[in-house]
């Protein structure tokens, strides 16, 4: 804009006379502005409406400026942690406004002592403004492409809202540092991380679909739904209970669906329907016929969204059932380590032998993620989960923490859905004479985040606590434990058994 541009300028010339022309132990002493920066900091791209948050730090007692001459506001000290000379300042984006350019550029903010003296700085990072005349677009990349529900990251990553099948089409509305901001529907938005996303050229239309008639129908293992889009759009899912369903939003579309197929051989689903709580949100509603989910997949067959819906095993019992095992850590990740060396991902490892075999005593079949001390990503144990198909997974950590008095079991689950797994083996595994630490729900944890089968992760018990560790290290214990597992394995399965089928709502009239 044209009066940033003379801001700029007056910058430029601050520079010189008070800046760069001097040495640079001078320079500093003499610059009025120690840092600027926007909030959140890094690399931004916004839309009209959003909100540019900049923060400058300087000489209290100033007039801070930023975008020709709109002022910030200098904080009382209160409010900035004990300091003076915090100055921020909020600016509502307008359509019309060219900030950044297209290219985006850095944000000069300014600061004029009541002597005259000014000095400017430009922010590290860029600022672009996006224009809704020119919708950018992204498709999804890979098979690990994720939304998130914000802009946290800790060490398990931003909280998920989930998963996305690759190809999807989003409309990028902004950026911040790593990850896209996308818009899903009217108030509805979500972030992308960078590494998931490919833009695509200028010129394509926001993403939206109606959608065609369902099809419904089983094979030998599972149940599917079928329905037919124009374009991968992008979708969000829960299980929910009392009755349980699952429930499918798929953003951008809307209903043109005028029947829905209920072919023969459907098992795991009842009576399905649909909803358009707005008008481009459409809803899938599928009660399952039992009260346990035992997963389900989304996806596309080109531009067929595909739910892939598990039934429950044949014969709830252990006799012929598929388990994986995920034995923490492995290779460079050592995981959490205790006296002595020990390191956690051996310990995992020796549980998970352990558990294996008993497991395969009792008659099931056992896949691994990882039979040796070998290194492997995240993103490689839930790629090869997937396809294994398992009916269930568990994945053997151990515990620590900074404070050696913690101590005991855990159990973790991610979705409600499969509360009831976590919580079968949380309630054996304190029959190893282990206190209970807690049941955790929402874990955030990579193996935790897949639909496909009930998944939990057992943190067995603290390293870091030396009563723990010695249940932990000795082999006896390790045996122990394993049966505890397998048995709350087992006590989930019968409790599926026990739950069984649900009433008139999941029922096909057909089949009454
Ligand atoms: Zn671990």
């Amino acid at each position: 804009m044209r009066q940033k541009t003379n801001f700029r300028a007056i910058g430029r010339v601050a520079l010189q006379a008070c800046g760069l022309l001097l040495p640079t132990a001078m320079a500093q002493a003499q610059r009025l502005i120690q840092k600027v920066e926007t909030v959140p900091a890094g690399e931004q791209w916004l839309s009209p409406g959003d909100a540019l948050q900049v923060r400058l730090t300087g000489t209290p007692g100033g007039r801070a400026t930023f975008l020709g001459g709109r002022p910030l506001t200098e904080l009382a000290p209160e409010l900035a942690g004990g300091r003076r000379g915090v100055y921020q300042g909020t600016y509502i984006l307008q359509p019309t406004d060219t900030v950044g350019g297209p290219a985006g550029r850095p944000l000069w903010l300014h600061l004029r002592l009541p002597n005259g003296r000014l000095d400017s700085l430009p922010t590290a990072a860029s600022v672009r403004l996006l224009s809704p005349s020119q919708p950018l677009l992204a498709v999804t990349r890979g098979t690990l492409a994720h939304l998130n529900y914000g802009l946290g990251d800790d060490r398990l990553g931003g909280a998920k809202l989930g998963y996305l099948d690759s190809l999807v089409v989003l409309h990028v509305v902004g950026r911040v540092a790593g990850q896209y901001r996308v818009r899903l529907a009217e108030g509805q938005y979500a972030w992308l991380p960078l590494e998931y996303a490919r833009l695509l050229p200028p010129g394509g239309f926001a993403p939206s679909s109606l959608t065609g008639s369902w099809i419904l129908q089983g094979d030998s293992v599972y149940d599917y739904v079928r329905v037919p889009l124009s374009q991968r759009l992008p979708y969000r899912s829960q299980i929910l209970e009392n009755p349980t369903r699952l429930v499918i939003d798929v953003f951008g579309a809307t209903s043109n669906t005028n029947w829905i197929t209920q072919r023969a051989g459907l098992q795991a689903l009842g009576a399905v329907y649909y909803e358009q709580p707005q008008a481009d949100i459409f809803r899938l509603v599928l009660p399952l016929r039992h009260r346990q989910s035992w997963g389900y997949h989304i996806g596309y067959e080109k531009n067929m969204l595909v739910v892939r819906v598990a039934r429950p095993p044949a014969r709830l019992q252990l006799r012929g059932l598929r388990i994986a095992l995920d034995a923490g850590h492995g290779g460079s990740n050592v995981g959490a380590t205790g006296a002595g060396g020990v390191s956690e991902k051996d310990l995992t490892l020796a549980i998970v032998r352990q558990l294996q075999r008993e497991l395969e005593r009792r008659g099931a079949t056992v896949v691994l993620t990882r039979t040796a001390d070998e290194s492997l990503s995240m993103a490689e144990r839930v790629t090869l989960l997937r396809r294994q198909r398992p009916a269930l997974l568990v994945s053997v950590h151990v515990n620590s923490a900074g404070n050696a008095a913690a101590r005991g079991t855990s159990a973790f689950y991610r979705y409600a859905a499969f509360r009831p797994l976590a919580a079968a083996l949380y309630g054996r595994m304190q029959q190893t004479g282990l206190p209970g630490w807690g049941l955790v729900g929402n874990f955030n944890f990579a193996l935790n985040g897949p639909t496909d089968y009930p998944n939990a992760l057992v943190e067995t018990a603290f390293i870091s606590n030396p009563e723990d560790a010695k249940v932990l290290t000795d082999p006896a214990q390790q045996q122990r434990m394993a049966r505890r597992m397998a048995d709350g394995i087992q006590d989930f399965v019968k409790s599926v058994r026990a739950k069984g089928m649900r009433g008139w709502l999941g029922r096909q009239p057909a089949e009454q």
